[in-house]
């Protein structure tokens, strides 16, 4: 049956106009005034903006870190991401040294299928470049629909590559058509400057951003941009948070190069004192980056509002309080790193960005969909409201309040990190191809109804057979 959303205002990333929307066959079908109703369900999106889906670039759900596991995994992640008006996400496929990648996609596959509410892809980790895994790379592209890779700058001895990896897997991108992802920052000296602190008996969870400090962010990020100038390739740089990073990426731009930033919610609204937080509360946001002074906060906005950022990842990974972030307590080098960040993503975006003019509308819109879909190969079929598209959409009504609250939330963790934090605006129902996910606030949708996307190459549009053809 089609279905038509009557009576919304559509905004996407470069329009806001009142508009009906009929799906058919979970695609929009037909975008007009006055459409016929008979034999249609209707929806009415009065007071409602309607915008295509967010797309999250950046989860890690039922992840094994720091000797656990994080607590979402794709049921309850999506589900949570449904409610927050994100209807794609991409998470990081980890990989093991010496493994072949086609078995670390497929342990991915199978923590999804059967689990995810909403559409997914997959990054994958490259930890290094021997002659299977370039063997394997054009595979991972053509086969799975792989298009970017990630790569670590920090995390010595678990996560880390080395630079030759990183300007290796640069120059193997430009060549397949992927994009690469960084984690920037200086492994090397952080793992020098943690292993000081614990000597000298500095245990509590502040010394995981004092011996993080916003310079070796900086200076990776600078790294990674020239290794990209060097090798004439493409580079996103995942979770920026401080103004150091920021600079080295506008300079990068204003060369000319294919240079990217993501921030996430958190750093553009909660600051570094939240590590101090008495009675070992400072661990619930431990995360890397960390989170930095305030006066971060204004450079990450303004870099959001002229261009120099990009894009909005929430970074999710999400561990109870109780049990897991409780693993540090004497030793912060023990506190698992991350936090659940999936379902407010778009919200805080909207709430602390749009309400507060610190960005349009229409930026709001490019922040959380349409140019993550377009530099990770999923335009047009996603991220934008157009014929032909997925009926990926988000019915939002922009004037009611709400209070982040764990009490609330559809995330599997006992915290959330913006805990009485009040936002304007909120997903009133959620349709992923043309199916509700979520509506009128709650969540009818089904486990395994969320499909795997095989994405296009860096720059390619999603190919024309994807795109139904309108009769
Ligand atoms: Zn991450």
């Amino acid at each position: 049956m089609t279905k038509l959303i009557k009576n919304g205002t559509i905004v996407t990333a470069t329009d806001i106009y009142e508009a009906d929307l009929l799906i058919q066959d979970g695609k929009i079908a037909v975008i007009g005034r006055n459409l016929d109703e008979s034999g249609t369900e209707v929806i009415d999106a009065t007071g409602c903006y309607v915008f295509p889906g967010g797309i999250d670039p950046h989860t890690h759900l039922d992840m094994p870190f720091g000797g656990t596991v994080t607590k979402d995994d794709f049921e309850s992640g999506t589900i949570a991401a449904a409610f927050g008006g994100t209807t794609t996400i991409i998470d990081f496929c980890l990989t093991n040294k010496g493994e072949p990648l086609k078995k670390a996609i497929e342990t991915w596959h199978n923590k999804a299928t059967g689990k995810a509410v909403i559409d997914y892809g997959f990054h994958l980790m490259i930890s290094e470049i021997t002659d299977e895994v370039l063997a394997e790379l054009p595979k991972v592209i053509e086969e799975e629909g792989i298009t970017s890779f990630k790569v670590f700058m920090a995390y010595k001895n678990v996560f880390q590559a080395d630079d030759g990896t990183l300007y290796r897997t640069l120059v193997a991108a430009k060549e397949l058509g992927a994009l690469v992802m960084v984690h920037a920052e200086n492994g090397d000296v952080i793992d020098y400057l943690t292993k000081k602190a614990l000597e000298d008996g500095h245990t509590d969870p502040i010394y995981h951003a004092l011996t993080r400090p916003p310079e070796l962010e900086g200076e990776a990020t600078g790294r990674a941009c020239q290794l990209t100038e060097l090798a004439d390739s493409q580079l996103y740089v995942v979770h920026v948070s401080c103004a150091q990073a920021v600079e080295k990426i506008a300079e990068a731009r204003n060369k000319g190069l294919n240079v990217w930033g993501e921030t996430c919610p958190q750093y553009l609204v909660l600051d570094q004192s939240y590590l101090e937080k008495p009675n070992f509360e400072g661990a619930k946001y431990v995360w890397s980056p960390p989170l930095r002074e305030k006066w971060h906060q204004e450079v990450l906005w303004n870099a959001l509002k002229n261009g120099q950022l990009q894009t909005l990842g929430s970074d999710q990974c999400s561990f109870d309080f109780k049990g897991q972030k409780e693993l540090g307590r004497g030793d912060f080098t023990k506190i698992p790193n991350g936090g659940p960040i999936i379902e407010d993503r778009v919200s805080i975006l909207f709430s602390e960005g749009v309400k507060k003019g610190r960005i349009t509308l229409n930026q709001f819109v490019d922040i959380v969909s349409t140019r993550i879909a377009k530099l990770f190969g999923l335009f047009p079929k996603k991220g934008t409201i157009a014929v032909g598209a997925d009926a990926d959409l988000v019915i939002f009504d922009p004037t009611v309040e709400r209070v982040i609250s764990a009490e609330t939330h559809h995330m599997a963790v006992d915290y959330n990190p913006f805990e009485g934090m009040k936002v304007t605006g909120e997903p009133v129902s959620v349709l992923c191809r043309g199916e509700f996910v979520v509506r009128d606030k709650q969540f009818v949708g089904k486990p395994g109804y969320g499909q795997y996307v095989k994405r296009a190459k860096y720059g390619a549009l999603m190919a024309d057979q994807d795109v139904v053809k309108m009769s």
